[in-house]
């Protein structure tokens, strides 16, 4: 690894993948500094006391710390906007640029019901002109509601059987092809940058030209974009958020932290770790694997780097590539594994009191699981190095799981409704 860091620590490489066109204007975050207070030990509802310090001292003035109580950072990407989810605008900010740059007319992408990352695509196409077809699996449900509603006002859904969705492939080539039309274009994300970095420039010439005499400048140019932002191109904007993180007012380059964040499809926490790595920062990731097992997360973390490096980087760069095979983010379990969309009773209520500590909304299917690995972290880790849980945002799921889970949402006797004695 320390070969590896080495050879990575190359400004111009950094330069060349991060001096583009964002979507985001700037980079920023808010930071918030969370104090465990206490801990009894009973169970899984309240046994810990957040306080939240909503202004806290980075910079130099972190190093010095000399606190009586553990804690951790939280990097508010939940505030980034209030209907595309945070990790999910860091995902697409390099990408839709390149989406401008090629003209691009219609995307095509895919996700489960109450997908973030098709509701994402949806207002971020919608902004540009860009028209959003997104597959959804499974049927339409009866009331909609949270993400799924932000795609359905933003873009063009269709549901698609989980039969035909289980072929994800076959079913964006196809239903692109629909949208391309017989004069139309449909390219793979990840083949514009591929394309681009041959070329060395980022020009137009990706598409294959449609027949002018045929088709006079109206044939669609259709993208189609991975399941969950999947494509390496996502890396990128998660990098420019690890980059800014490294500023000396924030973390700064020599504090060791671990980054600990929610795992999906894995890409957000590949690519916080490709950044760490790029810019030789002494920060570990710890991925709470919530979709997949151990080995389908180490496979994807292996295909994402490869097609980083195929992407973005020339034999000039001389990078080692036993990259390919480098180990770059620690998996762990979430402390109550299980399938992927289940939650589990009391963790709303676990949820409601972080929420009413703290003024930090997690939600029981993704940043809960993120928040108690940072919890754990700060509780047991060694004194020099601090955590800081990246809050992927997930803010809308919570109204589709309170549709799904009622009974899990309804309020304890205690709290609901006005007391007749008083
Ligand atoms: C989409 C999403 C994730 C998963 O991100 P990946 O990059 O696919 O791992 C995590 N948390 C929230 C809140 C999400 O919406």
């Amino acid at each position: 690894m320390g070969v590896l860091k080495h050879n990575l620590v190359n400004d111009r490489l950094v330069s060349r993948l991060l001096d583009r066109r964002w979507a985001l204007n700037s980079p920023d975050a808010k930071i918030n500094q969370i104090m465990i207070l206490s801990r009894k030990e009973d169970g899984i509802n309240g046994d810990v006391t957040f306080r939240n310090i909503t202004q806290p001292c980075l910079g130099q003035g972190m190093m010095k710390k000399n606190q009586s109580f553990p804690s951790f950072y939280v990097v508010r990407d939940d505030l980034l906007h209030p209907l595309v989810n945070g990790n999910k605008a860091r995902k697409l900010d390099a990408t839709l640029p390149l989406l401008e740059d090629n003209d691009v007319t219609d995307v095509v992408t895919c996700g489960g019901c109450q997908s973030a990352h098709t509701a994402a695509v949806a207002v971020s196409c919608a902004e540009r002109g860009v028209r959003s077809h997104l597959l959804l699996r499974g049927e339409e449900p009866e009331t909609l509601t949270g993400y799924n509603l932000v795609s359905t006002l933003y873009g063009n859904v269709v549901y698609v059987p989980r039969s035909l969705y289980a072929r994800r492939k076959e079913m964006l080539a196809r239903h692109a092809e629909s949208v391309a039309g017989p004069n139309g274009s449909v390219i793979w994300l990840n083949d514009i940058m591929e394309a681009s970095t041959r070329n060395h420039s980022f020009g137009k010439q990706n598409f294959s030209e449609a027949d002018p005499v045929k088709c006079p400048g109206k044939s669609r140019k259709v993208v189609v974009v991975n399941e969950g932002a999947g494509d390496s191109v996502a890396l990128l904007g998660v990098m420019r958020l690890i980059q800014y993180l490294s500023q000396n007012h924030l973390f700064g380059k020599k504090q060791a932290l671990k980054v600990v964040v929610d795992a999906g499809t894995g890409t957000t926490a590949v690519g916080l770790a490709l950044g760490a790595l790029c810019l030789g920062l002494p920060w570990e990731v710890t991925a709470v694997m919530l979709a997949d097992k151990i080995d389908a997360y180490k496979e994807k973390e292996q295909n994402l780097i490869s097609e980083f490096l195929r992407s973005f980087t020339s034999s000039a760069d001389s990078l080692d590539p036993s990259i390919v095979n480098a180990e770059t983010v620690q998996w762990v379990e979430r402390s109550l594994p299980r399938k992927f969309g289940n939650i589990l009773k009391g963790e709303v209520q676990e949820c409601q009191n972080i929420a009413r500590q703290t003024g930090i909304l997690v939600d029981p299917i993704y940043t809960l699981a993120a928040w108690d690995i940072a919890t754990k972290l700060s509780q047991n880790g060694d004194e020099d190095t601090e955590v800081v849980m990246l809050h992927t945002g997930g803010t809308l799921g919570m109204f589709g799981l309170a549709q799904r889970y009622r009974s899990y949402f309804k309020m304890s006797d205690e709290d609901s409704g006005y007391k007749s004695n008083h």
